[in-house]
């Protein structure tokens, strides 16, 4: 059997920083040390850093409901050293800063530099230009995004959301438009959904920016897993069923590749499903470590 890995496959170097910098954080200071949301949508990193000693928490305010109920209480309660907050990648809201601060975390920002700047797009923006933001509505990265964008937005994820948003653009009577995305969005989609919002808005006299906030690791990836996917009998994508840049990736290779097939890890492969396979591709998401990615090719070579 011949194995086409991607070269792209697992983490992007947004990932990379915040999983080592919260990994450097930990060793360094073992107490009080959290982390808003999951580091990245993979179970298995986000369980070895809890047994390191970082707590993963939804929001500030589930916090206090720890210092309340568990071993926590002591720690903190009793303590005077710093409580330490650790952002991610997908980045937080504005408000989420303030409320950090008010509860007194210091505040060890790895929201990715890519993440960082549509939230400065966003701002700049926000008076005088409708937004739309091309994403999932309920995404962490675009929670954060929209917390930039004022009052005068939409998020378009399909496009019978189109209708609507400019529905809602029409309404506000505001003559310019920027469109931007979450930075794991399909680029298929991105390109072809503006193209339709351009056509329908012509002659009305709107001011259209398009600003392509897609991050570059994830168009490569996308392409990369677009083109072994045109190879192989088989391509198997590798990544936390969460993980939106994974759906992603499974979705482009069930539209090229006849067979594909989505996994969190090498126990969830099915010998069976491949064993007649003579060109099988192997792709992984962003959150996805290099040794995940290994024990799954390791499985796959014994056959
Ligand atoms: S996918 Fe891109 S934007 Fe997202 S964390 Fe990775 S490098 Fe940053």
């Amino acid at each position: 059997m011949e194995i086409i890995v991607g070269k792209t496959a697992g983490f992007c170097y947004g990932v990379k920083r915040a999983v080592e910098g919260a990994e450097k954080e930990v060793e360094s200071n073992k107490k009080n040390i959290y982390c808003l949301g999951e580091i990245v949508h993979n179970k298995d990193v986000v369980k070895g850093l809890e047994n390191k000693g970082i707590e993963f928490i939804d929001d500030i305010d589930s916090y206090k409901n720890d210092i309340n109920t568990t071993k926590i209480k002591e720690t903190v309660k009793e303590s005077k050293e710093e409580k330490r907050l650790i952002i991610r990648a997908h980045g937080i809201p504005k408000e989420t800063y303030k409320k950090a601060k008010e509860n007194n975390f210091q505040i060890i920002d790895y929201t990715c530099p890519n993440v960082l700047k549509i939230h400065q797009i966003a701002e700049e923006k926000k008076d005088d230009h409708y937004i739309i933001l091309f994403g999932n509505i309920n995404h962490p990265e675009n929670i954060g995004t929209i917390s930039y964008c004022g009052k005068n937005y939409s998020i378009i994820e399909e496009k019978e959301d189109i209708e609507k948003a400019l529905k809602e653009l029409e309404k506000s009577s505001l003559k310019k438009l920027l469109i931007i995305s979450q930075t794991t969005y399909s680029i298929e989609k991105f390109k072809e959904y503006s193209k339709l919002i351009q056509e329908q808005l012509e002659n009305k006299n709107i001011e259209i920016e398009i600003r392509n906030t897609i991050c570059k690791a994830t168009e490569i990836r996308q392409k990369e897993t677009e083109d072994i996917s045109k190879k192989v009998e088989c391509m198997i994508i590798i990544g936390g069923k969460n993980s939106s840049n994974t759906k992603k990736l499974y979705e482009i290779a069930k539209k090229y590749c006849k067979r594909a097939i989505l996994i969190e890890n090498k126990d969830q492969i099915d010998l069976k499903e491949i064993e007649n396979v003579k060109k099988i591709g192997i792709m992984a998401g962003a959150s996805t470590p290099d040794e995940k990615i290994k024990e799954v090719i390791n499985i796959i070579e014994k056959i």
